[in-house]
């Protein structure tokens, strides 16, 4: 495995970082143990970080996974736009981890300078987290060129979690190229960067190989955050990210496993989730939701909002 300093951080992460979304309650829907379990066969292999946020509710599996590897790297992410309630989201997963401190904390999903900027009285309470150790390192996720941008200019972030894959899946303002341009530009400002959904959130499961060798042929990517949800899935990652080749029956057996956004029957048609997608990806049409499957990057973030739990990504 090979491990990469974190831009300027002092923080040191394996390249292949453990994606906890899709083991979560808003995917696979994993027992704690079963889920504890799996990332520590992760992290035996060599990984040590691990990606999550106070949406997935994958905390009680990370706590589990630290008994035996206390060492192990923690990102999180928070949409507090207070002061306050980061204060609260911080603690909250403090106490959720156990632990003293998280390594990284990051404001989910902002889009530019603008929502930056609206979400200021949280960074300035995370400057001051980061000043008493409670927080090694902050800055942001995005899917937006203009926030990785903006992000690289402001002095007070250390880290950046980008979208990247090869076929630009998930990019809302712009194409691969452009946002490949906004992170040469982040690492020279000196960001630790790491990418997420080099499959497109599923969608380039079938050409797994290909999206793989793009990923990692990014240089400015410290790390990437795959979601994983089982042993077969560490082994073929693990096995990629450390430069081998990965079994050919095993490669074609992930191959043949797409994944996709499934709505039960028993949806009320109440347009939360509709309201939640910033893809566009959903609209109730006759009282029941539909998804745009080309559009859907399978985030998830629609689950988390449904209050009928009708929505899962299988
Ligand atoms: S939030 Fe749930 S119940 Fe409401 S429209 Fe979406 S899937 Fe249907
Ligand atoms: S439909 Fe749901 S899973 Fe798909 S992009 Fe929208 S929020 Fe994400």
């Amino acid at each position: 495995m090979q491990y990469n300093k974190l831009g300027n951080t002092e923080i040191t992460v394996s390249r292949l970082c453990f994606g906890t979304l899709t083991m979560g309650p808003l995917q696979k829907g994993l027992g704690i143990q079963a889920g504890a379990k799996l990332i520590c066969l992760a992290l035996e292999k060599g990984v040590n970080f691990m990606d999550t946020a106070e949406i997935y509710g994958c905390y009680p599996y990370i706590k589990e996974a630290l008994r035996s590897f206390p060492e192990a790297v923690v990102a999180s992410k928070s949409y507090a736009p207070t002061g306050q309630e980061m204060e609260k989201s911080l603690h909250h997963c403090l106490k959720a981890l156990d632990r003293d401190y998280v390594d990284i904390f990051l404001l989910h999903e902002q889009e530019s300078v603008f929502t930056i900027r609206g979400h200021w009285e949280a960074v300035e309470y995370l400057l001051k987290a980061r000043e008493k150790g409670l927080v090694r390192a902050i800055g942001i996720s995005t899917h937006y060129v203009a926030g990785v941008r903006a992000a690289a200019s402001i002095p007070e972030f250390d880290v950046i979690h980008p979208i990247i894959n090869r076929a630009g899946i998930g990019i809302a303002d712009g194409g691969v190229d452009e946002m490949l341009d906004a992170i040469s530009f982040a690492a020279m400002m000196g960001k630790g960067i790491y990418g997420m959904k080099c499959l497109g959130g599923g969608h380039l499961i079938p050409e797994t190989d290909r999206a793989m060798d793009f990923i990692l042929a990014v240089p400015q990517l410290a790390a990437v955050a795959v979601g994983m949800q089982s042993p077969e899935e560490i082994e073929y990652n693990v096995s990629k990210f450390s430069g081998a080749c990965p079994d050919r029956e095993l490669a074609e057996q992930l191959r043949r496993k797409p994944r996709y956004l499934h709505v039960e029957d028993y949806c009320q048609g109440c347009g939360r989730c509709v309201e939640r997608c910033s893809a566009g990806a959903l609209a109730v049409v006759d009282g029941r939701v539909q998804v745009n499957r080309e559009l859907c990057r399978l985030c998830s973030y629609c689950a988390s909002v449904c209050p009928e739990f009708c929505i899962k990504v299988i």
